[in-house]
């Protein structure tokens, strides 16, 4: 098995992990009201111009997608996905702008992680274009249409609405916080769980409701607190911000099985970080949020969870000490 190929089942499984993790926190905090807010939707993206040249893969096409003022992303699909794909850059596009003023971040400086529309079930098509860069696959039929599955991944509309906001977020923590820093685990997920599913919900209600509702069966199930401190960075390859732009491998013969128990071990810290962000959001509203980012962006070296602690008591002004030290699944 290659890199590459490797990157991708782990990718699948990241995908899962978002589907699984999740948070049914705000029962908790519901008495809260959030402040009133500038709205974090960016204007819709204009002047998206599509530039086509050869893949250098057979059978597929890659479009440069750049956006007046707007994102800049590449596009590869095959012969019979291509009417979707092409069909599909505004919505991306629209996607990429409000996730990057969710994050107070330029959206011009994010290099977004390409996506391929194909029928590639073995994963040999991302492999070969992703040797260099994590490429993230929206699953084809051979018709055309996008595959279908019970939920997860491997469902076309579920990776183009639920997957890829999650995994894009990773791309921008690369862009904006760099890529040798040391941040914690739960703010690299917390911020790609929460503002992922913020850009689901807006795009593919119904997909993110049901993306919820998966997560929230699979946190029942978890139990003993959650220590977000002490959790490390495992299985989910595009959000090692602090590792360097080639993500480290899991060994090859890590079962799927064994994937499969880790990644539900871990899906209740992913809910647990997930509903971090929430509280925070709901108490402090979105432009603490963007005031927290900006404030990880402009910081310099690594970040541990105290610092980063300080850092959201300093810009939001809530204490999230207790969520790190101690998220019970009770208080989920
Ligand atoms: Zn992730």
């Amino acid at each position: 098995m290659s890199n590459s190929l490797a990157l991708f089942a782990k990718a699948t499984r990241c995908g899962r992990f978002a589907m699984l993790a999740g948070s049914i926190a705000w029962a908790s905090t519901a008495c809260q009201m959030p402040r009133a807010d500038t709205p974090a939707r960016a204007t819709p993206v204009e002047g998206l111009h599509l530039d086509r040249t050869a893949s250098g893969q057979a059978g597929v096409t890659r479009v440069r997608a750049v956006a007046k003022a707007g994102p800049a992303f590449d596009l590869y699909f095959d012969a019979a996905s291509e009417r979707h794909a092409l069909t599909s850059a505004p919505r991306l596009a629209s996607m990429y702008a409000d996730i990057a003023v969710a994050a107070a971040a330029p959206v011009a400086n994010i290099r977004w992680h390409p996506v391929l529309f194909a029928r590639d079930p073995e994963g040999r098509l991302a492999a070969a274009l992703g040797s260099k860069e994590i490429v993230w696959t929206v699953p084809m039929q051979a018709d055309g249409r996008p595959a279908t599955s019970p939920i997860g991944p491997l469902d076309g509309h579920f990776a183009l609405d639920v997957l890829i906001p999650h995994e894009q977020v990773h791309a921008l923590q690369h862009s904006m916080y760099g890529s040798h820093r040391e941040l914690p685990r739960w703010f690299v997920e917390g911020q790609a769980e929460w503002l992922g599913m913020r850009i689901s919900e807006r795009y593919a209600p119904a997909a993110a409701r049901r993306a919820r509702a998966n997560r929230a069966d699979n946190l029942a199930q978890a139990d003993g607190s959650i220590d977000l401190r002490r959790w490390r960075m495992r299985a989910d390859p595009a959000a090692n911000v602090g590792r360097g732009t080639q993500a480290p491998i899991l060994s090859v013969s890590e079962s799927e099985q064994e994937a499969e128990a880790q990644g539900l071990a871990e899906a209740a810290s992913y809910a647990a970080a997930d509903a971090l962000f929430q509280r925070v959001s709901r108490e402090a509203g979105d432009d603490a949020m963007r005031r927290w980012f900006a404030a990880v962006a402009a910081t310099r070296g690594d970040l541990d969870s105290a610092a980063m602690a300080a850092l959201v008591k300093r810009e939001t002004g809530v204490d999230i000490d207790a969520d790190l030290a101690n998220r019970s699944k009770t208080r989920l």
